[in-house]
């Protein structure tokens, strides 16, 4: 498989795909510029080379084209500063070819939002009267998707793909225009790398004890996560409003607590998955909980099982903490996919802070330790312990996908699997 540090880009044209689907205010001034600086080592590798870059990216979800509010001319500025050169801004991605052939070695030319083609997509827009009239739709938008993927490529003399957070999409620039360039001429970018690299010291390298622990609100919307985990770790920790669920199904009361009562069976089911697995589930066995939804409620402690009527959890306990940690620093691979409770709420951020706690302790002792997936990674960052775990993932639907145990097309067009 070709590299990008083993690919010299010297007088040659680099079509990249990131992700700078960045957020802008009202006044479209960008609030977060994470994502174009995660592809900056990209970018820079290639032109430093002697390379030039057509770099592509979508931006929202725009349902027209043109739909300006989501044109990437809002970021050509930025990105122009960031990059250190003046980027060249072609307003019509799909009639670029004159401006890319026009590239000169250290030149930067960014394309127009992608989505403003429905052939990115691959997905025809508008309503429809009839089925029959939605598929004859569907048909012509992807013959349209095949010529739009050959123009997007024929831009390029190698692909890179930098935008892990769109690797669980099949679109023309995620993975179809990949089949134009040879597998010599097409790579993952850096931040692509390290997130594929991630994904496959937990799923695949994997160093034991391997220990996941996953929380947020629901056991519905982490099912096929939860599953497929069951195949993979030694400890799965349940944390989160999904405790609730699976207390109220052994038999617990759990007062008014966030619970899915048409997932008991399931959650008795996870847990009988676990036992013929060997995999050690770990519950909360107390809670912090509140008279109301809310920061200032009234709160207790108390064993998870007997939470009275009128109350809800919306933390962990201490007990509960002492357990989770003794499992997290005892362990050398971790995952961490959604908080232990209501962290947005001050006083219920104490038990997500003290995993986030216990995993900065276990990786400092050499375990290795990824946090993706939407709120963990707002915790991490509200904790200002980013930087003191392994991985924190970039790509929230794509890691969850990957975890979940599925080929993502961005990644296999590239690697082959
Ligand atoms: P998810 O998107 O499924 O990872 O869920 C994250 C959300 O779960 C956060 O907004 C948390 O506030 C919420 N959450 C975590 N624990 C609880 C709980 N005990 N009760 C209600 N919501 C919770």
């Amino acid at each position: 498989m070709q590299t990008i540090d083993k690919f010299n880009f010297a007088g040659k044209k680099a079509f990249v795909r990131v992700d700078f689907n960045v957020p802008l205010d009202e006044n479209l001034q960008i609030t977060d510029d994470n994502r174009i600086r995660a592809a900056l080592p990209t970018l820079k590798k290639i032109l430093a080379d002697g390379g030039s870059v057509i770099i592509a990216s979508h931006m929202g979800r725009p349902k027209k084209n043109p739909d300006m509010k989501y044109s990437l001319n809002a970021i050509l500025a930025h990105v122009s500063d960031l990059l250190g050169v003046d980027v060249k801004f072609a307003p019509d991605c799909a009639k670029a070819a004159d401006q890319a052939a026009a590239l000169k070695p250290g030149e930067a030319l960014l394309l127009e939002n992608l989505r403003f083609y429905e052939e990115e997509e691959g997905k025809p827009r508008g309503e429809f009267a009839t089925d029959d009239e939605k598929a004859a739709a569907k048909k012509v938008t992807k013959e349209n998707q095949k010529k739009f993927t050959e123009t997007l490529a024929s831009y390029a003399d190698c692909y890179v793909n930098d935008a892990f957070g769109t690797a669980h999409r099949a679109h023309a620039s995620t993975a179809l225009i990949a089949k134009y360039f040879d597998v010599d001429n097409k790579m993952f970018g850096y931040l692509m790398e390290k997130e594929v690299i991630a994904v496959q010291k937990i799923m695949t390298d994997t160093a034991r004890p391997f220990t996941a622990i996953m929380g947020g609100s629901k056991v519905s919307s982490k099912i096929d996560i939860i599953e497929n985990l069951l195949t993979k770790v030694d400890n799965l920790i349940i944390a989160g409003g999904m405790t609730y669920t699976f207390t109220k199904a052994l038999g617990g009361k759990i007062g008014i607590s966030i619970c899915e009562d048409d997932k008991l069976e399931l959650a008795l089911e996870l847990l009988e998955k676990a036992k013929a697995n060997n995999v050690k589930i770990v519950l909360a066995v107390d809670a912090k909980i509140a008279d109301s939804f809310s920061n200032d409620a009234k709160t207790a402690f108390v064993p998870v099982g007997e939470i009275p009527d009128g109350w809800e959890g919306l933390d962990i306990g201490p007990k509960t903490e002492k357990i989770f940690g003794d499992v997290i620093k005892a362990s050398k691979t971790i995952l961490w996919n959604g908080p232990t409770g209501v962290f947005e709420f001050d006083n219920f951020t104490h038990g997500s802070r003290s995993v986030g706690e216990a995993i900065v302790e276990a990786t400092k002792n050499g375990a290795f330790s990824l946090v993706g997936g939407g709120d963990s990674v707002a915790c991490v960052n509200k904790f200002g312990i980013a930087d003191q775990v392994s991985y924190v993932s970039t790509g929230g639907g794509a890691l969850l996908e990957a975890i979940e145990g599925r080929v993502l097309p961005g990644i296999e067009a590239i690697r082959g699997f």
